[in-house]
């Protein structure tokens, strides 16, 4: 995609525009430029950078996208094609299933996700995971990794990639040094999908089959001994 500000002002984006998930109304919209920096005063000033604030076109909030200036000539300001999302939509996850302690951390490290902290991200990750090792104990432990390695087979993640996941979940933090690794925003997008069901085949699959299971018993009709 390419993006331009013209001598008008105008910023001028190629192809279908630019759709994201608004973190106001949690829809996929289209955006609207509708404050965009002016022409003469960047190409006085020449920043690296620069802001432009757009509206969602479902709920007419403002959303701010961060831009790399890639070049300024006469006719002008070009941006490079990826941009920040200051604000992110906040992940949806059924949290009031897990343990108080690691509801909490994951929270938490939904909330670096949302602003783009991504090691932070994953760090916050960890500490959920050796929260949930010390409630489900060793053998929950394994069946964790169990599931980390059936996302493995079902996604189709390349070995570099599972093991990064593996390092920053099943890491210990007496590795020696890094013992995190460093992620990127592709590598948490990754973390982020695997967390998401790693814990929904844990927790949430789990107290639903017991709901149900629960009702199930109740409406059973009665046995052949109990009818006699
Ligand atoms: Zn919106």
């Amino acid at each position: 995609m390419t993006f331009y500000i013209t001598p008008q002002d105008e910023l001028h984006v190629e192809y279908q525009g630019i759709a994201l998930t608004c973190p106001h109304c949690q829809t996929l919209s289209h955006l609207t430029p509708i404050a965009v920096p002016r022409f003469d005063e960047l190409s006085a000033r020449r920043p690296k950078h620069l802001g432009v604030v757009f509206r969602c076109d479902a709920c007419s909030e403002p959303i701010f996208l961060k831009f790399t200036v890639k070049a300024y000539t006469a006719l002008r300001v070009e941006l490079a094609p990826n941009y920040a999302q200051i604000e992110r939509a906040r992940e949806n996850f059924p949290l009031t299933y897990l343990p108080e302690e690691a509801e909490g951390l994951f929270k938490e490290a939904l909330s670096c996700y949302a602003a783009s902290c991504f090691n932070a991200f994953g760090s916050m990750s960890r500490r959920t995971a050796q929260s949930l090792f010390r409630d489900l104990g060793e053998r929950g432990k394994l069946q964790l990794f169990d599931t980390l390695q059936e996302i493995r087979l079902l996604a189709e993640l390349d070995d570099q990639t599972f093991a990064r996941l593996r390092a920053v979940l099943f890491g210990s933090d007496a590795d020696p040094w890094p013992h995190q690794p460093d992620l990127d925003a592709k590598d948490a997008g990754i973390l982020l999908e695997v967390m998401r069901d790693l814990l929904y085949q844990t927790f949430v699959r789990k107290a639903r089959l017991v709901q149900a299971v629960t009702f199930r018993k109740f409406v059973a009709p009665p046995s052949q001994a109990e009818a006699g």
